[in-house]
């Protein structure tokens, strides 16, 4: 088990952003170190000194929260309670059990994921249930840690440059190597990116969780609106206070709250209000779409060079898998774009099925003739 979570660390997203926070916090202690040293007889750098190792320790106890503690995942054939509840909840063919509400499957993951927000790369696991809180105090921590930083290594970096020593002013003496140097502004520039990235994430997050949904929630809400032409009444939105609290959950030391399997719901809603409407999105996406032949193969790669320039130019720009096809497969296809399709196999056996993902335009033709035996 342990083994397993610390396999997760091997994976370019983690290995950027320890890079980056040791990068980042080694400049900034040596700026402290040089421009504020410490002294035990000055309580502001006494201050200054534990703020910003209190700012460290945050950013990292939080990250690695986000990975070992992980999303939280529908339990092995998991279904609910009652049997007639069933025809409420959509199936994974993938994990073998019903997805609970607010459950999706993540593809990378393999696994369906309680209050699936996204899979985040930067973390390598899903944002959901279990790590939500922890991955918002992460943006938080490190916000507030980069601007730290900036205040200690952009004066640092300034009397460098611009302000020659005077030893009769009674002021620390600054010695940079020009490779220290080199760090330190590389570093400003790192720590600026780091604010504005991160700080557009939190606010999408903040956004979310202040009417309790999540980013595949979102979709799921603007689709209804499209489908009733009328606002969809959201049932998990339990007014901002308590929607906060589903999340940070203040009143009981940031417990979690409940067990990602119910979640409370508003008195004019059910617990299957939103998987119903999803079920219901999903038949009339399947009624959408459009049955292809493949009349060539296609190997899963990103840039399939031998089938032109324009499809290896236009990739789809998503995480999401392409799906490797052989020549004779029927697909269904759901999402079109100019040189890219997506879909899944269609009457697949047992090993393809569940499987979507994107393929070249050019492998596939409109298989028009539907009532057709297909094999
Ligand atoms: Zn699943
Ligand atoms: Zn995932």
């Amino acid at each position: 088990m342990f083994r397993q979570k610390i396999s997760q660390l091997r994976h370019f997203g983690p290995v950027i952003v320890i890079l980056l926070i040791s990068w980042i916090a080694s400049n900034g202690f040596n700026c402290l170190r040089k421009w504020f040293p410490w002294d035990l007889h000055n309580p502001l750098s006494v201050i200054n000194f534990t703020i910003a190792c209190f700012w460290l320790l945050l950013v990292l106890y939080n990250y690695f929260q986000c990975i070992f503690l992980g999303p939280g995942y529908v339990p092995a054939n998991w279904r609910p309670n009652f049997i007639e509840h069933e025809k409420y909840l959509q199936y994974c063919e993938i994990c073998q059990s019903f997805k609970v509400p607010r459950a999706h499957h993540c593809r990378t993951c393999q696994r369906c994921v309680l209050k699936f927000d996204h899979h985040c790369p930067w973390i390598n696991t899903c944002l959901g249930y279990k790590n939500h809180a922890c991955f918002c105090w992460f943006l938080l921590s490190s916000i507030l840690g980069c601007i730290h930083a900036l205040l200690i290594i952009c004066p640092c970096v300034y009397r460098v440059l611009f302000i020659p020593y005077m030893p009769w002013k009674n002021e620390p003496r600054i010695d940079f190597t020009t490779m220290s140097l080199m760090s330190s502004i590389l570093s400003i520039g790192l720590a600026i990116g780091v604010i504005i990235a991160l700080g557009l994430l939190l606010l999408i997050q903040l956004k979310n969780i202040a009417y309790n949904r999540t980013t595949v929630e979102n979709r799921i809400i603007r689709k209804a609106n499209d489908r009733h032409r009328e606002q969809f009444i959201y049932p998990y939105d339990l007014g901002f206070q308590e929607n906060l609290r589903q999340v940070f959950n203040w009143k009981d030391c940031f417990r979690l709250v409940g067990d990602g399997l119910t979640w409370p719901v508003r008195s004019d809603c059910d617990q299957y209000t939103l998987s119903r409407e999803q079920l219901e999105q999903e038949v009339e996406h399947e009624q959408q779409a459009v049955r292809y032949k493949a009349i060539r193969s296609y190997d899963g790669s990103f840039f399939p060079l031998i089938y032109g320039l324009r499809t290896c130019i236009h990739i789809p720009y998503s995480i999401e898998p392409r799906l490797r096809i052989n020549q004779r497969d029927y697909l269904l296809v759901t999402r079109w774009q100019r040189y890219w399709l997506y879909g899944k196999f269609l009457m697949a056996n047992q090993t393809m099925t569940g499987c979507r993902g994107w393929f070249p335009r050019c492998c596939v033709i409109q298989h028009l003739n539907t009532k057709k035996k297909l094999s």
